[in-house]
């Protein structure tokens, strides 16, 4: 039985309504489950810490920061380190931000007027449409084709139809792991009317970038981040493009967006940067391996993935039963189905360490 609302709560209840955009009101919080005591392969961590003597250096660094001075509002130093790493090409500016979902919130407060859209291929990354809720514009959402290539003739009409501000496109795409056709790719920068987002969170494991396109296509951005590389708790993801585009989102973005411990910390990393380099290499051969294992389940069919985690489709209506078993085996990886429509009884896993991954493989064997 629940007790009737005090005249205070039922104010309160008012307030919320009158005053939240009802949009805010409807959906729920980007929901982050609880993963105490388990092995974590649902959010395309990395799984290795740093050698040791590299963690020294690293805290003999830290121990020099002025922690009661504001940051370097540009980051320089960081600026020029993303600079050489990433090799974004001459001319080209780069714009930070507190994880590259600050800077899709950025570029879209920067665009955002009635009636405008943003327009992405799904399934997608879920944030692309959050975000552009928040902010007021439109969402249009065209579906990937069975195989999850681009669908080039919906695509183009939608393109047409929405005239959209700005198209993300996920190179390799999350959650599905592939990156969709260079050509096809080429073929929409060439129609778009606004911008086009080149999301390369994936870069480290993937074969193919767009980075090197930039200076071709004045509406083409790439943005990575530094957080499935290895660095998700530092929060720093990059924007790069044309300096005309990324100086009107510099004035949208927050003075000191990026604290000083993760300047110095992304900094001192991207000198070290073949560690991370053959942690992706050794987590894309472990890739490989689970593929080929999960292949070999019966009723279980991957997906070939480009990035550190692979899709995976069970035997029809067996996803959640499948996901709950896991977790119940204190596996946490991430459950599809309930998004329904090209992801119908899908999971994702993550790749972990092999130590991980067989613990993984033998309980899913277990669950079916
Ligand atoms: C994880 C992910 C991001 C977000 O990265 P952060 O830098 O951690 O905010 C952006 N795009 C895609 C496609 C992702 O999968």
């Amino acid at each position: 039985m629940t007790t009737p609302k005090t005249a205070l709560e039922n104010a309160l209840e008012n307030a919320l309504t009158r005053w939240i955009k009802p949009l805010v009101r409807t959906i729920s919080a980007y929901p982050v489950p609880d993963s105490t005591g388990m092995i974590k392969l649902d959010a395309m961590e990395n799984p290795y810490h740093w050698p040791e003597p590299l963690t020294e250096q690293w805290l003999a660094r830290l121990r020099e920061v002025s922690v009661n001075r504001y940051p370097d509002p540009r980051a320089s130093a960081l600026l020029e380190r993303v600079r050489r790493h990433a090799q974004v090409p001459q001319g080209q500016s780069i714009m930070l931000g507190n994880g590259s979902d600050e800077l899709i919130q950025i570029l879209l407060l920067a665009l955002a007027q009635p009636g405008q859209c943003v327009l992405a291929p799904e399934p997608g990354f879920v944030m692309y449409r959050m975000i552009a809720g928040f902010t007021g514009l439109e969402y249009v959402g065209v579906p990937l084709r069975e195989d999850f290539s681009l669908d080039m003739p919906a695509m183009l009409a939608a393109i047409e139809h929405h005239q959209p501000a700005v198209m993300f496109i996920a190179y390799p795409n999350n959650p599905t792991g592939n990156c969709f056709a260079r050509a096809d790719i080429e073929r929409l920068l060439e129609v778009a009317p606004g911008l086009v987002v080149l999301d390369e969170a994936y870069a480290p494991f993937a074969r193919d970038s767009f980075m090197a396109d930039l200076p071709a296509h004045p509406q083409l951005l790439v943005m990575r981040t530094v957080s499935k590389q290895g660095l998700a708790g530092l929060r720093l993801g990059y924007l790069c493009g044309d300096p005309a585009w990324i100086s009107e989102f510099d004035k949208v973005r927050l003075p000191y967006n990026i604290n000083v411990l993760t300047q110095i910390s992304v900094s001192f990393a991207l000198e070290h940067e073949d560690v991370f380099a053959a942690q992706a290499q050794a987590i894309c051969r472990d890739r490989e391996q689970v593929f080929a294992a999960l292949s070999a389940m019966p009723g279980i069919t991957p997906f070939p993935s480009e990035a550190n985690f692979i899709l995976l489709r069970t035997p029809s209506g067996q996803a959640t039963s499948i996901f709950n078993a896991l977790r119940e085996r204190r596996i946490l990886i991430k459950n599809l189905a309930p998004a329904g429509g090209l992801l119908h009884d899908c999971l994702r896993v993550t790749i972990g360490t092999p130590d991980e991954n067989r613990a993984f493989l033998a309980a899913l064997a277990d669950c079916l």
